[in-house]
C-alpha cells in the first residue's frame, strides 16, 4: 500500500468510504496515480472539473491574481469581484439581478434557505424524495437521504419532502406557508432522475400562484453539464434563485445563489461569509465563463452527452435496467449493486461514480474527445458483459 494511503488511512477523519487509489495529478480528462497509472475521468470531481483537470485559463488566472490579491473581504469593494457579478448576472435569466458569492454547494442552498425565509417572512420550505442539496443541517433538511440525515435529527422544522415529478403532490402539499420549493432539474446524487417540463413549470406555477419562491439548485447540472449552461434553461423556467458551485470556477471552491426580483430587499448583516467573493475564486470563475464561450463547451457537452448517451443505450446486457441522462450526466440503473462494477471499471482505467446504490453515474469532463468516449464505452460494455 502506498505511503499515501497508509497516512490518510491514520489520519483523516474518517466520513468518507475512500477508493483504494491515491490521484496525485490531472490534465484535462486525465488523472494519474501515485503508481503512475492513467484513468479517463469520469467523476470530474463530483462536478466540479466540467472545464477538466488544471484547464491552462483556469491556471493562468489564478496564478496572475495571487500575485496581486488574494483575500479581500465584502466589507470593501473588489474590480475582479465586480466584473464577475456582471458576468453572471448578464448570462441568467432577466428576472435575476443579484448575486451573493460563498465556497461550497451547501452554502450556496444555505444562503437561498436564509434569504426564502427573510424575504417571504414564511418558514416552510418544500423540497423533493431522492433530491440532495447539501450536508450542513439546513441544506441537509432539505436532503432526502435518510442515511445522511437520520444521525443528526432533529434537523430545522418545517421541511417537507414530496415525490419528485408529481405535480398532484406537489399541489396538495404547498400553501401559501410555503416559503419556497428547492429542487434538482436533474436528480443527481438521487440517481440521474430529470425532471418532466410539465412538472417543473407546473412548480414554477403553484409557486407563482401561492407567493412561493422556486429555488433551483444547479450545483450539479450548472456549467454546462447537461448542454446548457443551466439545466433549468432546458424548460425555459425563470427560477427566483439559483444556486451555483462545483464547476463555476473551475475546480477552485467557490458557490453562489443568483437571486430574482420577488425577493425584496436582503439588509445588511443577516448573511455573510469570510471567504465569499474573495478575488482568487472570482478571477477563477471570470476565466471559467470567458472558456465557455471560447471553446463553445455547452455545444460540445450536448453533442458528446448524446453520443455518450446513445452508445451506452446500445449496450446489451441483462444487468442493465435503465440507461438516463442529459448532456454528459449519464446514469445506467443496474437491477443489483453497483460497487462491484465501479471497481472494475477502475481496474480498467476508467473512474465513475455512484449514484444511490443501484446507478452508475458518467460525468466525464466537457473537454472529453470522441476517441475517450469510446474508451468509456468499450470499458462499461466489457465490464456489463455477463
Ligand atoms: C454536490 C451538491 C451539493 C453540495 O455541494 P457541496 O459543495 O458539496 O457542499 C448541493 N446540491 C447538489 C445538487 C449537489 O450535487
Amino acid at each position: 500500500m502506498s505511503d499515501t494511503i497508509t497516512k490518510e488511512r491514520i489520519f483523516t477523519s474518517g466520513v468518507y468510504a475512500k477508493r483504494e487509489l491515491a490521484i496525485i495529478r490531472g490534465k484535462g480528462v486525465t488523472l494519474w496515480d501515485d503508481q503512475g497509472k492513467t484513468y479517463i475521468d469520469c467523476v470530474s470531481a463530483h462536478g466540479a472539473a466540467n472545464l477538466g483537470h488544471s484547464h491552462p485559463a483556469v491556471v493562468e488566472a489564478i496564478t496572475q491574481q495571487a500575485k496581486i490579491l488574494i483575500s479581500c473581504p465584502e466589507m470593501y469593494h473588489n474590480d475582479i469581484r465586480a466584473a464577475l457579478l456582471e458576468k453572471l448576472i448578464r448570462l441568467a435569466p432577466s428576472n435575476i439581478k443579484r448575486a451573493f458569492l460563498c465556497n461550497s454547494g451547501t452554502e450556496a442552498v444555505e444562503a437561498a434557505i436564509k434569504f426564502a425565509r427573510f424575504s417571504t417572512k414564511r418558514t416552510e420550505i418544500i423540497s423533493f424524495m431522492r433530491g440532495f442539496h447539501g450536508r450542513t443541517l439546513g441544506s441537509l433538511s432539505a436532503t432526502w437521504n435518510k442515511k445522511y440525515r437520520a444521525p443528526f435529527e432533529p434537523l430545522v422544522p418545517e421541511f417537507k419532502h414530496v415525490p419528485y415529478n408529481n405535480l398532484e403532490k406537489l399541489e396538495a402539499a404547498i400553501s401559501e406557508e410555503t416559503a419556497a420549493i428547492i429542487l434538482e432539474v436533474v436528480q443527481g446524487e438521487g440517481g440521474v432522475h430529470p425532471g418532466g417540463s410539465d412538472f417543473l413549470l407546473g412548480a414554477q406555477r403553484l409557486c407563482h400562484e401561492k407567493g412561493t419562491l422556486l429555488i433551483v439548485d444547479e450545483v450539479q447540472t450548472g456549467f454546462g453539464r447537461t448542454g446548457k449552461m443551466f439545466a433549468f434553461q432546458h424548460h425555459e423556467l425563470q427560477p427566483d434563485m439559483i444556486c451555483l458551485a462545483k464547476s463555476i470556477a473551475g475546480g477552485v471552491p467557490m458557490g453562489a445563489v443568483l437571486i430574482g426580483d420577488r425577493i425584496g430587499e436582503i439588509s445588511p448583516g443577516i448573511h455573510g461569509s469570510t471567504f465569499g467573493g474573495n478575488p482568487l475564486s472570482c478571477a477563477a470563475a471570470l476565466a471559467v465563463l470567458e472558456t465557455f464561450e471560447k471553446e463553445k463547451l455547452c455545444e460540445r457537452a450536448a453533442q458528446l452527452g448524446e453520443s455518450l448517451f446513445s452508445k451506452v443505450r446500445a449496450i446489451k446486457s441483462p444487468l442493465i435496467r435503465d440507461v438516463r441522462g442529459m448532456g454528459l450526466m449519464v446514469g445506467i440503473e443496474l437491477k443489483q449493486k453497483v460497487s462491484p462494477y465501479l471497481n472494475q471499471l477502475l481496474s480498467r482505467g476508467v473512474l465513475a461514480l455512484p449514484a444511490g446504490l443501484t446507478v452508475i453515474r458518467l460525468m466525464p469532463p466537457l473537454v472529453i474527445t470522441t476517441e475517450e468516449i469510446y474508451q468509456i464505452v468499450d470499458a462499461v460494455e466489457e465490464v456489463l458483459s455477463v
